[in-house]
């Protein structure tokens, strides 16, 4: 079986066939950066991660670019009411989302493009949609004729019609059409803007996407993605913008099912946000990455505190196998490394069937504790192996980086350190024993000074790090 995805356009499963073979390209939606990210944020990012990961596990070379919008009317807002420049809230906001995305695991794009940093590139593509009859100026913006193009609405499945205006401009008066989208906006008084042969203003949201896909994946790419909620307006408008101008565009469209909230869809609009920050105060990374990967991608993952908790204990029997076993079996012989189990494969070819994949995760746990218990260590070995490649696609071998180099390893660290400290304070209650207030003086000045503050109390010393 060859790797099937779904294809929001086609409403179906299709085979996926590159357009070069042995190469993917991806052009992923990536964080309008007006506020921190929540989990709702880093399902998308998480379950586009999954998609790489596997394309470069069945052997294709991945090019992967993943957009950062710096530039909307909440971050002004933000900017304005904060009294800084739109940039300083853009940049902030846009490292929470790197420490987020690099917290989970997810492996960074090779392109990071922002809107900003791309205007030349959008006055091209204007330019070119209203030589062609698609696109025209008025009242300062410049709009998307939809009348232009006869597929407006397919990948939504909308006929025009039907389909509600545009709320996107300054002067609805100057649009031919109620639906036509802004492609510019013109310059409102204090905001940031760019001169243009149009006016000065500055891009709508859809523009930038069509513009940098074509720019770093060319005019024809494999693989489009983002939440369900961008498939209408933002994707149908990215559509229309490239296909208009003459590109061919993704050839595949994969959108993610949404986070819900009691019942609340988590899109940026809605209040409910459960901020990456809090959650993992309550859960470890790879434990909320755990829960974040085990649904379908497609599936719409309804949060509840009980679930995040039972995700959280699986994970934790997947670890203590996987370090268990590692212990047990250090220095046993090196087998030949078997590959990955055909369910694993099949499920996930069959557009990342990721619950199933799972499926055949747990067995192979399940007969390494087994081995183990039996001392086997030959069945354990080849579990394990197993076992780790199947989690490694899924970025959740607890034995990798970051998780190994991360929260794990922290744990370790501070019962190493904890035990460094006993054994100083032993030795400094040896010297005092023999009368050497000296030396046990120093051996307290000494973890002073590495910001170890000790206290004696009737229980014996106690230390803390000071602030
Ligand atoms: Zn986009």
């Amino acid at each position: 079986m060859t790797l099937h995805l779904h294809d929001t356009l086609a409403r179906a499963v299709r085979e996926f066939t590159p357009i070069t073979p042995g190469q993917a390209s991806v052009y992923l939606c990536g964080a309008t950066v007006q506020a921190p990210p929540h989990i709702g944020h880093l399902r998308s990012a998480v379950a586009f991660d999954v998609l790489i990961r596997w394309l470069e596990a069945s052997g294709y070379r991945v090019t992967f670019c993943r957009n950062v919008t710096d530039i909307e009317d909440k971050i002004l807002r933000t900017a304005q009411a904060e009294g800084v420049p739109p940039w300083i809230v853009a940049e902030r906001n846009q490292r929470a989302f790197t420490w987020a995305y690099d917290v989970l695991g997810c492996r960074p794009p090779d392109v990071e493009p922002r809107a900003t940093g791309h205007i030349p590139e959008m006055i091209v593509l204007i330019r070119r949609l209203i030589e062609g009859g698609h696109a025209y100026p008025g009242g300062g913006d410049v709009y998307f004729d939809v009348h232009s193009y006869p597929e407006y609405g397919a990948l939504s499945g909308q006929r025009l019609d039907q389909m509600r205006p545009a709320e996107d401009s300054l002067d609805d008066d100057a649009k031919r059409d109620p639906r036509d989208f802004t492609l510019w906006k013109g310059a409102k008084p204090g905001e940031p803007f760019w001169e243009t042969p149009w006016g000065p203003g500055r891009p709508g949201w859809h523009l930038e996407c069509s513009a940098m896909a074509t720019k770093y994946l060319g005019p024809s790419f494999d693989i489009h993605g983002g939440g369900m909620d961008l498939i209408f307006p933002h994707h149908e408008n990215e559509v229309a913008q490239s296909c208009a101008a003459g590109d061919g565009f993704a050839r595949y469209w994969m959108h993610n099912g949404l986070l819900g909230l009691a019942g609340e869809k988590m899109s940026k609009s809605g209040g409910n946000s459960l901020l990456v920050t809090d959650v993992l105060r309550r859960v470890r990374a790879p434990e909320l990455r755990y829960y974040l990967v085990q649904a379908h991608y497609r599936s719409l993952l309804e949060y509840s505190e009980d679930a995040l908790e039972e995700a959280a204990s699986a994970y934790q029997r997947i670890e203590r196998f996987v370090v268990r076993a590692s212990e047990v079996l250090m220095g046993a012989a090196d087998d030949e490394a078997p590959g990955l189990p055909a369910s694993f494969r099949s499920a996930m070819d069959e557009d990342l069937g990721v619950p199933a994949a799972l499926a055949a995760m747990h067995a192979s746990v399940r007969d390494g504790n087994q081995a183990l218990a039996a001392a086997d260590k030959a069945a354990a070995r080849a579990s394990l192996v197993q076992a780790r490649a199947m989690l490694d696609v899924l970025g959740l071998d607890p034995l990798a980086p970051p998780w190994a180099g991360g929260s794990g390893s922290g744990d370790r660290l501070r019962d190493v350190v904890g035990s460094l400290v006993k054994l100083t304070l032993q030795q400094r209650d040896a010297a005092r024993a023999r009368r050497d207030y000296a030396t046990a003086d120093a051996i307290r000045d000494g973890l002073d000074e590495m910001g170890i503050g000790v206290e004696d109390t009737p229980e014996g010393p106690r230390w803390e790090l000071k602030r």
